[in-house]
């Protein structure tokens, strides 16, 4: 069986060919695009048909799936909020993939997840959470996105908006509007946007990677520890609530070097004492392919 995975992001939209067949599933061939500039829904449904069909060689796709940087609603049709771009909101956003599959003469089944659950499934089924079945996968870039397995199951909550870590009420600074709707959230101070436009304020590089290798400068320093207390902080909260085997870190963050071990020593003393020896901070060994392979697996989920 061929599917296809996407992840549709606010800059890039990425899509795999996956081969499914059991612990043995790959990802056959993978292309990324540009999204269409100013995110109008026709043209990103047609770049992600023309892609789907680019990646399909001809061959049968039985299943398309999306993960989308938003709140979904239950029915898992229907984006309610993107935080970090708009445009695609409050529309059947599956119908109008389907039409333009159709206009390709091809006609999958079609799914759509929250990006970060997908993370979550990939990691699940060909990632370091394989044979967990309680597990956090955050994924640490422009925002925070975060997808929670308990007892084996992905958990989505009563209106399909469960598992939002990033949006997790840390500060009382009222001022630090989320793309949310709300403020004060945990990606507004911690997501690579917000330390990299801090950074830019104190005249030091814009970008979270010169940042993290620069941190004998104390500026550096202090901007990327207050970030990763606050993360820590976070991090803790959810350990107490969930008591997870293990927390993944994902997304361009967690590739800077070290950045579990530190995680860990800060999020240790935020933790109640008989949690701590369990604390176990992984970074993804599947990086942005675990989004791939869970989008192309969300039919799985209704099962
Ligand atoms: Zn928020």
């Amino acid at each position: 069986m061929l599917n296809v995975g996407v992840d549709l992001g606010g800059h890039n939209i990425s899509a795999a060919l996956v081969q499914i067949d059991g612990d043995s599933s790959r990802i056959i061939s993978r292309i990324d695009r540009k999204t269409p500039s100013g995110r109008k829904l026709p043209e990103v449904v047609d770049c992600i048909a023309g892609m789907t069909a680019e990646l399909s060689h001809n061959k049968e796709i039985s299943f398309v799936g999306v993960g989308v940087p938003g709140f979904l609603d239950v029915s898992r049709k229907i984006i309610t909020k993107l935080p970090n771009f708009s445009g695609l909101e409050n529309i059947n956003f599956l119908e109008h993939l389907k039409k333009a599959l159709n206009k390709r003469t091809m006609s999958p089944s079609l799914g759509m997840e929250n990006d970060a659950n997908c993370f979550a499934l990939g990691e699940a089924f060909y990632g370091v959470a394989k044979g967990c079945s309680d597990f956090i996968v955050l994924t640490l870039g422009t925002g925070i996105g975060s997808g929670i397995f308990v007892n084996g199951r992905l958990v989505t909550g009563a209106h399909g908006m469960a598992g939002e870590a990033g949006h997790i009420s840390i500060s009382d600074f009222k001022d630090l509007k989320c793309g949310c709707g709300s403020a004060g959230h945990l990606e507004t101070l911690v997501s690579a946007d917000y330390i990299e436009r801090m950074a830019l304020k104190e005249g030091l590089p814009g970008d979270f990677k010169s940042l993290w290798q620069m941190r004998h400068d104390k500026n550096a320093d202090v901007l990327i520890s207050n970030a990763l207390e606050t993360m820590a902080r976070g991090i803790a909260s959810l350990i107490a609530i969930l008591d997870p085997e293990k927390i993944i870190i994902s997304g361009g963050m967690s590739k800077a070097e070290g950045i579990a071990l530190e995680l860990e020593k800060r999020t240790t003393s935020w933790l109640p004492l008989p949690l701590r020896k369990h604390l176990n901070i992984e970074v993804s060994n599947l990086g942005a392919d675990a989004a791939l392979y869970g989008a192309a697996l969300i039919d799985l989920l209704r099962r």
